[in-house]
């Protein structure tokens, strides 16, 4: 099925570079995801500035300023359906928000805490110590490392 966008859609396609529309397709595809066009486009704004980390909130900001009408709903179900299949990895930083990450290899995180940002560290610069014996009939999925960081005081 070929896109066919509104006007509104190429609006966006406008505001966005180096991602083809096809590779967002193949993407989806790939992971079994029908590519409808919120998908689509959600996978497009997500995906074409390379690494980042982002939560709902500024993605429908993204989505509303390309003019990508789709509600707040469906962003949310958008990036649970995507980190489901892998496309996107869940970096718990604390109970209120959720980030999402577009690198979904093995790397842990900064989170600068007045700033609310998340910062990539390389895995190879953090050794995680002894890993904890797992409860009966569980093994250890991952492990996520967050190093919070404040301002230095003056
Ligand atoms: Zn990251």
């Amino acid at each position: 099925m070929t896109p066919a966008p509104a006007q509104s859609a190429q609006q966006a396609r406008a505001d966005l570079t180096g991602c083809p529309w096809h590779d967002v397709k193949a993407k989806l595809r790939e992971v079994g995801l029908r590519p409808t066009r919120q998908r689509m486009a959600l996978g497009w704004i997500l995906f074409a500035k390379g690494d980042r980390h982002v939560t709902a909130e500024m993605l429908y900001e993204e989505a509303t300023h390309a003019k990508v009408p789709v509600s707040l709903a469906t962003v949310y179900n958008t990036l649970h359906q995507f980190t489901e299949v892998g496309l996107l990895r869940q970096v718990a930083v604390d109970g209120s928000k959720a980030y999402f990450d577009t690198n979904n290899s093995e790397h842990y995180h900064f989170f600068i805490e007045d700033r609310h940002d998340l910062i990539d560290i390389p895995s190879s610069d953090v050794v995680v110590g002894k890993a904890p014996t797992p409860p009966e009939g569980y093994e250890i999925d991952r492990i996520d490392v967050v190093v919070r960081l404040r301002r230095k005081p003056r």
